[in-house]
């Protein structure tokens, strides 16, 4: 966090006199009906109420759950956190699955508009995920439940609660056992509270659920290792990366981190920079598999003995140890020769990768994805463990315990248990299992089994829909919580508005099931959380007083604590021996299908967020869809092509779905995203198909389904991708060479020359804005996309607009391949308005409409734009968006909450595209002014480069020789896109940079 951004930040948890909040509550005693609360909608009055009040209660120490009944006046007297026009920073934390983001959350007057990554968060530096940025629209969705609903019905808190509080303490009487079914538990005070429920209620059985859990990582660990950890995986430190179906720069772990990280290796600057390596075996084609510098496509269920047969060669070619007690036969079954032959890669690729592994010792990092099964976990861990990985790109030294969650066949014990009538009452806590259980026929019977059943969330959605009460939820941007993200660090989370409608926390509604069952227990989860930091966290015998320390502690959003580091962990050889023995074992016939997480609505949770619905997959570019990719081989053999609907039969269950052709991807492999296919929600309903139903509960690995078959049924299904065309034809519209290539070049500088030009040359009195885009670190994760739309009110068009080409993106990534279509060449560019200095928009646009700025912007001016779409048709980088309908006046709140105030929002018939965030780059230059200095090197930042975790994108001043951008752009990768055209764009790009071992030239382009 730079200093200036501190200097907006004022700790959420500052205790306000009550006689501030006084004028809130004692106008709401007066209430009329005019200030009436509509419990289906929300009025402006009733908005500005609740974010005036919410400072109040994100400020307070009183309970967050407080349901504030005032009604709005101007501000007599105004909130001390609030100045109308300046955006606040509040830091917080946001749980996705098995990772805690550190993030900062704008506001302005009380309202969250947009989301970054926290700066000061050690391990994320400022970076998070897109879905975190994305949730900020969930907030906001008008399908959250405003109230509680007890069967069918709305509710007040009291019956809802009563009604729970009652099952309970029968259970408690009967001696009958209650379940708690939630997400994963990272948070240490949620732990603890459910501890003290337990206490109350001795039957409480707690399971957790994640869909997307590791689960077979998890069992490997814990057989290889004795214990299963979460270790922090350095990507920034290797120099040789193999993913075993591992798509870490996509949707598998924490992808911020890995790109991050990844990126930084990539980003070659000087002629004494190294470059990381990334080698890939994997089915099914995956973001990273798309970035690999050398890539084998081979069938999943044969990596695990792939990886034995590295490991072999490992030790008996380069001499490098095997454990102890692993005698030199102990693999002698793993031949890599025969493997090479058997998947049809190159016996010599493989040699080199061996070579490459035993050069980089413990620079080395290997990595098996979650869909494999456990024997290639424990494959992986053992040649980290050969190459001293293990404890350098491995970092266990201040690693969690790995969260403790269920596999799909515990779950399915639980719902049979439920059936069965073992349980009482169930409380069921943000999961949605009647969606993504893979037997929804179980999950109706579990159901029925249970007399009272009472589910906690944001949604009536389908597990809601078959529960007796339904506990409103807030949203994470409303409530307290803790996280662990390592042994020596803590992460907070804080509410950056008060409750917008009448919710409850859902660790409030576990405390009031406690009191009722006798516990004694803090008023509220905001005094319990921090209860226990007073007594668990703050140092003993600390000076500073436990109120400063929290305060700080909200501040940062982080707090770093010691803690003793771990020792090395030690492989046992008898988890290999038994690993090497199922990695052995022929593969059955039929497709192998591979169940990823949904690269946008991840397990379907965020399934009602339509800028994530209309996120284009970093691969296909599909949106509103999950089609099941397969290879141009397979495809022409069953003469199927891109849209043509399939019957996937797995077991006894079938289900039709959209085939897209894929090139790279694996013959005989099939994969697809899961998530999709809700039955509830207005906007996730029937989008996409549903596949858990295809999921194998039989296997560690539930997510690889062997034996697959694939039938096609004659229908078509026109998927709606945002790409269309993908190849270059030829053109350098992507420059790309390799790392030897480039050495080789770069004493030659950069070759572009000027083009003469009929235009007057443009001046640029002060400053003149630019971006530098390195496609060497940019992973094409779509982050910035995402980033972009929130921070500039683009809005989401549907999947019938999306396939006529009107997306509304002012940033798109297109990806583009070249070579064979069974191992292209993939390459992404971001693409955005390159500002052309000599902009063949402007001279064509008959009304003046847009036009350049004295500082180098092509602006638009909305009030003016006819809609002649003459702009658009000049532009040869086509990235302007024409408003085909009104996408967003019809919106109502709570929807438009979530606009930017500084953004115009457009109306129909008008025509926009980026500009390089402007209403940042005034913000900057107004502070600069009022504090009489030069705008600064990298102070302006827009939401782009903010989100980028590659760190791809460099914005700043192109009349300062010595600013970052202006140095990029002098870089000898530099070039424009279409420079031929000398329309001289401000936005430079950074050749991509490929590091292929010598056999592998073949990259290059
Ligand atoms: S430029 Fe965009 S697509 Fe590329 S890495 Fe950055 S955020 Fe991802």
């Amino acid at each position: 966090m730079d200093n200036e951004r501190i200097a907006t930040v004022t700790p959420a948890s500052t205790p306000r006199p009550a006689s501030e909040q006084e004028p809130l509550d004692g106008f709401s005693r007066q209430g009329t009906d005019a200030f009436d609360i509509p419990l289906e909608g929300i009025s402006r009055r009733r908005f500005l109420t609740l974010t005036g009040a919410s400072i109040a209660l994100a400020s307070a120490t009183s309970s967050c759950s407080k349901v504030d009944r005032g009604t709005i006046v101007p501000y007599t007297r105004k909130p001390r956190d609030v100045t109308p026009g300046i955006a606040n920073h509040y830091a917080s934390t946001f749980q996705e699955g098995l990772t805690a983001y550190g993030v900062l959350v704008r506001t302005r007057e009380g309202r969250p508009i947009h989301i970054e990554g926290n700066d000061e968060h050690p391990h994320f530096r400022g970076k998070t995920s897109l879905r975190a940025i994305a949730d900020i629209l969930r907030l906001y969705d008008p399908d959250r439940l405003r109230q509680p609903i007890v069967e069918g019905k709305p509710a007040a808190w009291a019956d809802a609660e009563a009604k729970v509080a009652t099952a309970l303490k029968a259970a408690k009487d009967a001696g009958k056992p209650v379940i708690l079914l939630t997400t994963a538990v990272l948070s240490p005070t949620r732990k603890a509270l459910i501890e003290d429920m337990k206490r109350a209620l001795p039957g409480l059985v707690h399971v957790a659920y994640e869909p997307l859990a590791p689960e077979a990582e998890r069992l490997a660990a814990a057989a290889a290792f004795g214990e299963a950890l979460s270790p922090r995986l350095r990507f920034d430190r290797a120099d040789v990366l193999l993913s075993l179906q591992h798509d870490f720069l996509g949707g598998d772990g924490d992808a911020p981190l890995a790109i991050q990280g990844f990126a930084a290796r990539r980003r070659v600057r000087g002629p004494k920079d190294r470059m990381s390596r990334l080698w890939v075996a994997e089915g099914a084609m995956t973001l990273t598999g798309a970035n690999a510098d050398e890539r084998f496509a081979v069938r999943p269920s044969r990596i695990a003995a792939l990886a034995f047969a590295l490991a072999r060669t490992l030790s008996r070619k380069h001499g490098v140890a095997l454990p102890s007690g692993l005698g030199p036969d102990a693999l002698a079954g793993f031949d890599l020769d025969a493997l090479a032959a058997e998947l049809r890669v190159p016996a010599a690729r493989l040699h080199a990768l061996v070579r490459d592994l035993a050069q980089a010792g413990r620079t080395a990092l290997v990595l098996a994805g979650p869909t494999l099964p456990a024997e290639a976990h424990v494959a992986a861990h053992l040649l980290n463990v050969m190459l001293a990985a293990e404890g350098h790109t491995v970092e266990t030294a201040f690693a969690p315990a790995a969260v403790d969650v269920c596999t799909l066949g515990e779950l399915r014990a639980h719902l049979a248990d439920m059936k069965s009538g073992r349980f009482r009452a169930a409380i069921l806590w943000g999961v949605n299992p009647a969606h993504c259980c893979a037997d929804a026929g179980l999950w109706a019977a579990a159901a029925a089994g249970v007399p009272l059943k009472a589910c906690i969330g944001l949604h009536q959605d389908e597990t809601a829909r078959d529960c007796e009460v339904v506990l409103a939820e807030h949203h994470w941007l409303e409530a307290w919580g803790d996280y662990e993200p390592a042994t020596d660090l803590l992460s907070l989370q804080q509410p950056t508005i008060g409750p917008l409608y009448d919710t409850k926390q859902g660790e409030d509604v576990l405390l009031a099931a406690v009191r009722a069952l006798g516990g004694t227990v803090p008023a509220d989860y905001h005094d319990y959380l921090q209860a226990r930091w007073q007594r668990e966290v703050y140092p003993t015998g600390s000076l500073v007083p436990f109120e400063y320390f929290w305060n700080a502690a909200l501040h940062d959003g982080v707090l770093s604590r010691p803690a003793g580091p771990r020792p090395l962990r030690t492989l046992r050889v008898a988890a290999i021996r038994e690993a090497s023995r199922k990695a052995a074992a022929p593969t059955t016939d039929g497709f192998e299908l591979v169940l990823h997480s949904g690269s946008a609505v991840y397990d379907g949770r965020y399934g009602n967020n339509g800028w994530l619905q209309e996120l284009p997959d970093p691969v296909t570019k599909a949106t509103w869809s999950n089609p099941v990719l397969l290879s141009a081989a397979d495809a022409a053999r069953l003469n199927l092509s891109t849209g043509d609907v399939v019957k996937l039969g797995a077991g006894e269950r079938g289900v039709e779905v959209p085939v897209l052709v894929q090139p790279g991807q694996a013959g005989g492999v099939l994969s697809a995203a899961l998530g999709y296919g809700r039955s509830a929600l207005s906007v996730a309903r029937d989008v996409g198909v549903n596949l858990y139903p295809l999921l194998d509960p039989a296997s560690s690995a539930p997510r690889l389904r062997l034996g697959t078959t694939l039938t096609p049924t004659g229908k078509h299904s026109p998927l709606a991708l945002t790409q269309g065309h993908h190849s270059m034809e030829g053109r350098d519209i992507v420059r790309s060479l390799s790392l030897a290539a480039y050495a080789e070049q770069r004493a030659g500088g950069r070759q572009e020359h000027e083009l003469p030009t009929l235009y007057s040359e443009q001046r640029f009195p002060e400053h003149k804005w630019g971006m530098a885009i390195d496609l060497s670190a940019c992973v094409g994760c779509s982050g910035c996309i995402i980033a972009c739309q929130s921070e500039n009110n683009i809005p989401v068009v549907g999947p019938e607009q999306v396939l006529k080409g009107r997306e509304m993106h002012w940033i798109r990534v297109d990806r583009y391949y070249e070579g064979d279509q069974q191992a292209p060449n993939v390459v992404h560019q971001p693409m955005l308005c390159q500002q052309c200095d000599n902009a063949p928009c402007e001279n064509v646009c008959p009304v003046n409409a847009t036009t350049h700025s004295p500082d180098g912007l092509n602006q638009m001016a909305y009030n003016r734009c006819v809609g002649t779409r003459y702009c658009a048709n000049n532009c040869p980088y086509k990235v302007r968006r024409f408003n085909f309908f009104d996408f967003t006046s019809t919106k109502t709140e709570p929807e438009l909450l979530v606009y930017n105030p500084e953004v115009t929002v457009r109306p129909r018939g008008v025509m926009e595209k980026c500009t390089f965030c402007i209403q940042t780059i005034q913000d900057v230059r107004q502070r600069a002014k009022v504090e009489a200095r030069a705008i600064r090197d990298g102070e302006i930042t827009p939401a782009c480069a903010a989100a980028c975790p590659a760190e791809a994108i460099v914005f700043g001043d192109l009349k300062d020789p010595e600013s970052a951008v202006s140095k990029l752009s002098a870089n000898a990768r530099g070039y424009h896109v279409l420079a031929e055209l000398g329309v001289r764009p401000a936005v430079t790009y950074l050749a991509k940079l490929t590091n292929p071992t010598s056999s592998g030239e073949k990259r290059d382009s």
